[in-house]
């Protein structure tokens, strides 16, 4: 069969087990519910999808991607080899990573995705030694498919792959003692289906975690799944991220952190109502935002500058799936739908310098852990003479900016 190639990207860091997907299958697009399609962000504040590049366009393409709301069945395979068998459980393997990846997607949506891991609970031997697949970062796409097809075809006997719809993913998660630091994290998105004994498996959305990858990574890979780009960068200063630790797709190596609204609402977590969308120019206005880790509410402000960029305005508090953050306050940043994943589509800005949180942490991408403005401060771009003001702050964290646009 022929397969799309896949760009494989090394990681920036050796800790840092991410991955690129950018060949999008085109298969049938009748899968998206129908409750995905109402929410569809549109309007004036929907910056445009790009067909040519994986990008966080609105709305994503229906059919391309797993459901990011309703249900999403995450076929979950345990594989190990016959030169590196797993000696530690299946049990203790799965107990990494559920129910947290589960409750992750389930906190971060507001209860509008139900993602269902459907483990087979036993380590599936794969036919051929872990050297004979040649794995390493930068691997060529044939030999990822390999061992995800014998993946496949290990776990056939005990699964009904005719169950499955093209909205739904497996995860492969293999014995940490294989791959150890080669940072093997992938997604893969196939073009052409897998064969099984029910027929051409539906499932084109296919996940691989090793060693110790975290269910963050699991969420991180699986939002590859859902369309999200890479926020961290492939090329230049691979040691600064512009999105600093401010969105999963951005930094899933360390503590939790909550997803941008942006995703948010490409995803279909929060609806075009709780959007103020900023499009009139020559105008001043105050909004209330609230927090990210509160359900309803207005969620961002989005203060479009072209079809495809603008400045997004969200307010982040030390709650919830940002419990760990370094600072509170509003944060402002600049997307660009044009940019690729691993091409900087999303910039913070830093309303405030490192302080001794985002230092202590020691790493890098923390240099925007205080980037969040606080009230009295305000954001000024001479550029398209918009300025985002933080004029009061209220007891549930929810802020009241004011924006001007030039
Ligand atoms: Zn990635």
């Amino acid at each position: 069969m022929a397969y799309a190639p896949i760009r494989w990207v090394a990681a920036p860091l050796a800790a840092f087990a991410l991955c690129s997907c950018t060949a999008a299958p085109e298969h049938d697009t009748s899968r998206q519910g129908t409750s995905q399609a109402a929410r569809a962000p549109e309007g004036p504040c929907a910056l445009k999808w790009h067909d040519n590049t994986d990008n966080i366009g609105v709305p994503t393409p229906s059919g391309k991607w797993t459901h990011s709301t309703g249900t999403v069945n995450a076929l979950t395979l345990f594989i190990d080899f016959p030169d590196i068998q797993d000696t530690e459980g299946v049990q203790a393997r799965h107990d990494q990573f559920f129910p947290a990846t589960a409750e992750y997607f389930k906190t971060a949506s507001y209860g509008r995705l139900d993602y269902r891991p459907e483990p087979v609970m036993k380590y599936l031997r794969m036919p051929k030694p872990f050297s004979a697949y040649r794995l390493e970062r930068g691997a060529s796409y044939e030999a990822r498919l390999a061992l995800v097809k014998d993946a496949v075809a290990a776990a056939d006997p005990e699964v009904d792959f005719s169950t499955y719809t093209k909205g739904d993913l497996i995860n492969i998660i293999v014995t940490p003692k294989a791959g150890k630091g080669l940072d093997l994290a992938a997604t893969h998105n196939l073009a052409e289906p897998i064969e099984t004994d029910e027929g051409p498996s539906p499932i084109m959305h296919i996940v691989d975690v090793w060693d110790n990858d975290s269910s963050l990574i699991l969420n991180h890979e699986n939002g590859h799944t859902m369309g999200l780009p890479d926020l961290y960068p492939y090329a230049g200063d691979t040691t600064k991220f512009p999105a600093g630790h401010w969105d999963i797709m951005s930094d899933a190596t360390s503590d939790p952190t909550d997803m941008l609204a942006w995703h948010k609402w490409k995803l279909g977590w929060i609806d075009n109502s709780q959007v103020d969308c900023a499009a009139q120019q020559h105008t001043t206005t105050e909004r209330t935002l609230t927090p990210l880790a509160i359900t309803g509410g207005t969620k961002m402000a989005v203060i479009p500058t072209s079809d495809s960029t603008g400045f997004i305005v969200e307010a982040r508090t030390k709650d919830g799936l940002d419990r760990t953050q370094c600072a509170e306050g509003v944060l402002v940043y600049w997307v660009d739908t044009t940019k690729a994943g691993g091409d900087n589509p999303v910039t913070v800005y830093a309303g405030n310098q490192p302080d001794s949180c985002g230092q202590a942490k020691g790493s890098n991408w923390r240099a925007l852990a205080n980037a969040p403005y606080q009230v009295g401060q305000t954001y000024k771009d001479p550029r398209t003479r918009t300025t985002i003001a933080v004029t009061g702050r209220n007891d549930d964290g929810s802020h009241t900016v004011k924006v001007t646009r030039g």
